[in-house]
């Protein structure tokens, strides 16, 4: 019996970069360095920001480095009426409600909002205003979203677990506040689609990047909510540019296609991943299945990978 399965859950919002490959790769080294089983899941519930033709890129992307999957391509957008089933169950134990705020709403609220990690802490103006979307529309004349209640939740605080990072104790109704659960669009929210489709599809261990760590405590509220058992989790540094910010655009382009279409192999852009990653003393060339014996999570540095822009010189 496969008692380890992580899962690889690209949002084709853009291609692959070294940022992502580099999380992709860990996950699936220590997923199959235990050997568990591995998902694949496309992430495409991103509305407007999903770009045609991305999802196929990712999973080229990752079949060129050589990350390989047991099950999926699961896709999110096939799947919204489970989604669906997931708010009623909230719904009905009086753990959301729908919300007509707008961010400028939220801004300008007079209890002045402090920021969490995912933005600004949700002040709870439309808490207990409305028992359904509808009556929302009907009485403001404008669409609603639905948060979950942090008032009505159990839990004054959180604790995480992270296989990397220290346990961190989150102060549910300061630090993360009232966050959304369904968009006013009449979509998932994050939040709600990762938790429900990581229980389903039965995954016991995420890694990801660090930019996500307050989400595990989102989602943490909703496992609890929702009954269900939360994944081990770990969340390994981002990959910055010299700037020290998140790689984007204004690093130049840091996409694994650009690098393959300049004539890279794969082997050479693992073993760069492997080398930011500490399973290498040197930028070599490796593939992905040479690093499973040297794999320990322990070996990554704490500190993010910064990409200066230029591929390492090796020559000196
Ligand atoms: N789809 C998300 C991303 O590409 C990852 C979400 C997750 O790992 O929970 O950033």
């Amino acid at each position: 019996m496969v008692s380890i399965r992580g899962r690889l859950a690209p949002s084709p919002t853009g291609v692959l970069h070294l940022g992502n490959a580099r999380s992709f790769l860990l996950a699936w080294l220590d997923v199959r360095a235990r050997g568990g089983q591995l998902l694949l899941r496309i992430e495409d519930l991103d509305g407007p920001r999903i770009q045609t033709g991305a999802a196929d890129a990712a999973m080229a992307d990752l079949s060129w480095l050589g990350l390989d999957y047991d099950d999926g391509p699961f896709f999110q957008r096939s799947r919204l009426s489970v989604y669906r089933d997931a708010l009623t169950t909230l719904a009905d134990a009086g753990l959301v409600y729908p919300c007509v705020c707008t961010r400028k709403d939220v801004e300008s609220a007079a209890s002045a909002p402090h920021a969490g990690d995912e933005g600004l802490v949700y002040p709870g103006t439309c808490r207990g205003r409305w028992a359904t979307a509808t009556e929302a529309l009907q009485q403001t004349g404008r669409e609603a979203c639905w948060r979950f209640d942090t008032q009505a939740a159990q839990h004054a605080e959180i604790t995480i677990h992270d296989r990397f990072l220290a346990d961190r104790v989150w102060r549910v109704r300061q630090e993360l506040g009232d966050f959304v659960v369904w968009k006013k669009d009449d979509e998932p929210a994050y939040q709600l689609a990762v938790v429900v489709d990581d229980a389903e599809q039965q995954v016991t261990d995420v890694m990801r990047a660090d930019d996500l760590f307050s989400s595990a405590a989102r989602q943490e509220l909703l496992y609890l909510a929702l009954g269900k058992p939360s994944p081990k989790w770990a969340h390994i540094p981002l990959v910055v540019g010299a700037d020290g910010r998140r790689l984007a655009k204004r690093h130049g382009d840091t996409t694994i296609r650009s690098f393959r279409e300049a004539g890279r192999s794969a082997d050479e852009v693992v073993g760069l991943l492997a080398f930011w990653s500490g399973l290498r003393s040197q930028p070599l060339p490796c593939r992905a299945t040479d690093l499973l014996p040297d794999w320990a999570l322990e070996k990554v540095p704490s500190e993010p990978v910064v990409w200066s822009g230029a591929w390492p010189d090796l020559s000196s």
